[in-house]
């Protein structure tokens, strides 16, 4: 059996797996100082309960991890914590591997899809822009365990907003949902609109674009241009044969998917244009499928 763990702030969803099913699903709350120790502990203890046997513990986490060392998780706050001895000393004989929680998404989503997807990039819009990608069958981390970081593609060079991590025109300022309220606020005076300036959400804008409002229109534009140039620049180095569109914002649904698509297949090369561009399924139990089979 294996295990698969998504890290999140505070909370920890668990997902026991055998032969590609999920039998069991538990979540662990919990702080940052007794994190992966609580999260053993409770590993340890439905295992005993429950009678089952792992033999394989993956770990999706929310930053940057090299190997199974976490560098720097932002939003946990934990730095420079080597994981391995922590889970060694609880599960001695039980082989241990860690990736990007993007990452452990995308694998979870393309293992959902069925035998034909062997390739895939997943992208998932939530407060920021992240990205994970398996290529046959496989996450690939990269040189520097930055494999997958789309969110900080330059595609935008009309607006240079400065983004979290320090560069302009970043990907993620203008298509998270912070990305989104951003450039509706910024357009809110040049368009007749229902929406409300001071109130509205990233769901709100695209509900809005759902029924026709110009601004709401507006800014599915405006975020579908630079996705689907982002995707389109990225196909051409990974050659994948689907992207997954997951996070908050991808329940916008088909209105944000087939929008996507059209503006990927105006920017993307002859050989690629029909790849697939699909809404992730999987939610929140993507991360830990994936985790598991890593
Ligand atoms: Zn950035």
């Amino acid at each position: 059996m294996r295990v698969g763990i998504d890290v999140g702030g505070t909370t920890v969803k668990i997902g026991i797996f055998d032969n590609y099913q999920v039998i069991d699903k538990f979540v662990v709350e919990t702080k940052k100082e007794t994190l992966f120790t609580d999260v053993c502990e409770s590993i340890k203890k439905r295992c005993n309960e429950k009678n089952y046997i792992i033999d394989k513990i993956g770990i999706g986490l929310p930053g940057h991890v090299v190997g199974n060392v976490i560098d720097k998780l932002p939003n946990v706050g934990i730095e420079n914590m080597d994981l391995e001895p922590i889970f060694k000393k609880y599960f001695p004989d039980v082989n241990i591997t860690c990736t990007n929680d993007a990452n452990a998404a995308a694998l979870g989503e393309l293992l959902a899809d069925g035998d034909k997807t062997k390739s895939a990039y997943m992208i998932t819009l939530g407060t920021g822009v992240g990205g994970g990608l398996v290529i046959d069958g496989k996450v690939r981390d990269g040189s520097h365990s930055n494999c997958g970081e789309i969110g900080h593609m330059f595609v935008d060079f009309v607006h240079n907003f400065k983004c979290s991590c320090g560069l302009y025109g970043c990907l993620e300022t203008v298509a998270s949902a912070t990305g989104i309220v951003r450039i509706a606020k910024l357009y809110f005076d040049k368009f007749k609109t229902k929406l409300t300036k001071e109130t509205m959400t990233a769901k709100d804008v695209l509900d809005a674009a759902k029924e026709e409002d110009p601004l709401g229109l507006f800014v599915l534009n405006l975020i579908s241009d630079a996705l689907g140039r982002a995707i389109a620049s990225v196909e051409l180095s990974v050659d994948v044969d689907t992207f997954y569109i997951g996070g908050g914002v991808s329940n916008a649904g088909d209105i944000l998917i087939n929008k996507i698509t059209e503006y990927y297949k105006r920017y993307a090369h002859f050989a690629v244009k029909n790849i697939s561009i699909k809404k992730a399924k999987l939610g929140n139990d993507a991360g830990i499928f994936g985790a598991a089979y890593l």
